[in-house]
C-alpha cells in the first residue's frame, strides 16, 4: 500500500469519509451511541491491542492474512486512531490542533511532572 505524507486534520477527515461511504452514519450515531459507547469502541481496540501482545506478537510486527488484512499491534493501534479520528470528524474536533496545543503545552510541564512514576 502506497504511503504518503498528509496532515493529520486530512486524515481525520479521509477516516470520516471512509466511515460514511461504508454505511457507518447513515443514521445519526450521535443520536443513538452514547460518549461512552463511543469511548468503549476506541478502547476496544486497544483491548485488541494488548490481545495481539498476548499471542506473541512484537509491538511493530505488521503480519497479513490470507485476504490481505493486516492484523498485529500497529494496526489495532491504527484502528484506535481511525475511530477517534472518526468521531472528531462527526463532531467537528480541530483533533490536529488539540494534538499541537497539548504536546505544546507538554513541553513546559516540569521533568516527569515532578513525580516518580
Ligand atoms: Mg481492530
Amino acid at each position: 500500500m502506497k504511503s504518503m505524507k498528509k496532515n493529520i486534520a486530512t486524515v481525520a477527515k479521509e477516516a470520516h469519509q471512509n466511515a460514511v461511504e461504508h454505511g457507518w452514519w447513515d443514521e445519526d450515531m450521535r443520536k443513538i451511541r452514547s460518549f461512552g459507547d463511543f469511548v468503549t469502541l476506541m478502547h476496544c481496540e486497544l483491548s485488541e491491542a494488548y490481545e495481539e501482545y498476548c499471542k506473541g506478537h512484537t509491538p511493530n510486527e505488521i503480519y497479513y492474512q490470507k485476504n490481505g488484512k493486516p492484523e498485529g499491534i500497529p494496526i489495532e493501534l491504527a484502528d484506535c486512531v481511525i475511530r477517534i479520528f472518526d468521531f472528531c470528524a462527526a463532531n467537528q474536533i480541530d483533533i490536529e490542533k488539540a494534538i499541537l496545543d497539548k504536546m505544546e503545552f507538554n513541553k513546559t510541564r516540569p521533568f516527569r511532572h515532578g513525580k516518580k512514576f
